[in-house]
């Protein structure tokens, strides 16, 4: 409960997918296509977003890059609108993304990228808190992966057009 994950956000993103957009402006409650797009233009960024994807029969596969959606930050520690006296005031509607953390897909698949955060981070140096077994870590970092592999989908099939997948984006948006 630092509160340093949710900060620093120069050095990275946090992803918000289709069901963390739509939990959080329910909890805040954000209503009719106005209010999303209001809240959106608040809260949410355009960002870059990267999948690595081997078509079925392939030889080889391809990373793909198009846009996502990610929390816009604030002030000059960058941090998440939501962190208030270094708490979270949206814990029960935050993402998957800070939900899961740290068993991600790309740490629990890396030690390396495990220990590169580590270095950062004050709670995986502790190691206190709940255990977890292992099977619970791989069901984080895999529906974490499926949620990714959703996205990349629907992405995919609207020809990476991010308008197409959420219509709450403005020209605002697309140009910040
Ligand atoms: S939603 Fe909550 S946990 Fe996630 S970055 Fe913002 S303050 Fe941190």
């Amino acid at each position: 409960m630092c509160g340093k994950c949710c900060t620093g956000f120069n050095e990275g993103e946090v992803y918000l997918y289709k069901e963390d957009i739509l939990r959080l402006a329910k909890h805040l409650n954000v209503r009719g296509n106005k209010g999303l797009r209001d809240f959106a233009e608040t809260y949410l960024k355009v960002v870059n977003d990267s999948f690595f994807w081997k078509e079925p029969g392939a030889e080889r596969g391809k990373t793909y890059r198009f846009k996502s959606i990610g929390f816009k930050f604030t002030g000059d520690d960058e941090h998440c609108h939501f962190l208030k006296n270094n708490k979270c005031s949206v814990h029960v509607a935050r993402p998957f993304q800070c939900r899961s953390f740290p068993f991600w897909q790309m740490m629990v698949s890396s030690k390396k990228n495990f220990d590169n955060y580590t270095k950062k981070c004050k709670g995986l140096q502790l190691l206190q808190g709940k255990f977890y077994k292992r099977e619970e870590i791989l069901k984080w970092a895999k529906d974490e992966y499926e949620i990714e592999k959703k996205y990349f989908f629907e992405m995919k099939k609207h020809n990476f057009n991010i308008l197409k997948v959420y219509p709450f984006v403005s020209k605002k948006m697309l140009q910040e």
